[in-house]
């Protein structure tokens, strides 16, 4: 029933979730795909059509262990079951994880992302020539992102983050001020509304940038019909969120070199 040409017969170096004499999930997880997944039937065929009636019955209770091992793990706002197999025809389905604040959101994980827009930015107290702003998807913005980020946090802070124990950058949504292509401000928005990883290059501090920052990441918090943002906030930075609307929750805390404090800010009721 094999088919000695087809990349979806033979077995190697997958990833297997579960697995049984009609088919097996694997993981085709990795930076640029996160969660998604890929149920194969074992044997070669490709259209359902060809399934005996008892078959199709197992594949469907698979589809569906498929998509529950996925929602658990990854708990997206959404999940797309594609089979397609224009290219590779042997029956198989692509389990994928969404969530409205991923790079592709509302369309398929195929499309093109779409190009980013800047526009300009100035503040009451802060007016540097050319100073452009984007919100947008981390492929467009990670290589400004980064460059802030590795300035502040690591060479400024000296915090070491795990890059691994972290997947939201892909799904969240990311703000970037930056001037004459000089990255200065950025922060991220991720699939709950949390506010993080927002971080002025130094010598920009107190000047307007971190109230750009949040602007822009509240302004589009809204546009996805988010309803509360939130924000793990050092101590003394309490204050610039309770006066941005935000109020504190729960109790203090230590991560990361710094006491902490959880901020709230309802957007809709
Ligand atoms: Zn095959
Ligand atoms: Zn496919």
């Amino acid at each position: 029933m094999n088919n000695q040409s087809c990349s979806l017969c033979t077995q190697k170096e997958e990833t297997t979730i579960f697995s049984n004499d009609f088919c097996r999930l694997i993981s085709t997880d990795d930076s640029f795909n996160l969660g998604v997944h890929r149920l194969i039937w074992n044997n070669h065929m490709s259209e359902l059509s060809q399934l005996t009636k008892k078959n199709q019955i197992y594949l469907f209770d698979a589809l569906i262990q498929a998509e529950k091992i996925v929602v658990k793990k990854y708990n997206p706002h959404k999940i797309n079951v594609a089979s397609i197999g224009n290219q590779v025809p042997h029956l198989h389905f692509h389990i994928i994880p969404r969530w409205i604040t991923d790079p592709w959101w509302p369309y398929t994980i195929w499309s093109q992302i779409p190009k980013l827009e800047w526009n300009t930015f100035s503040t009451n107290v802060f007016n540097l020539e050319k100073m452009l702003v984007s919100v947008g998807d981390w492929p467009n913005l990670a290589k400004y992102s980064e460059s802030i980020r590795k300035k502040v946090f690591i060479d400024d802070q000296k915090i070491i983050f795990s890059k691994q124990l972290d997947n939201y950058d892909l799904i969240s949504r990311h703000a970037l001020i930056k001037s004459s292509n000089i990255p200065l401000a950025t922060g991220r928005m991720q699939p709950c509304g949390r506010l993080s990883r927002i971080a002025v290059i130094k010598e920009f501090r107190k000047k307007g940038l971190e109230k750009g920052i949040l602007s822009l990441l509240e302004l589009e918090a809204k546009r996805k019909k988010i309803k509360e943002i939130s924000v793990n906030s050092e101590i003394n930075n309490c204050e610039f969120y309770f006066k941005n609307g935000f109020s504190a929750i729960g109790p203090e805390f230590f991560k990361c070199n710094f006491i902490q404090q959880k901020m709230i800010k309802k957007l809709y009721y």
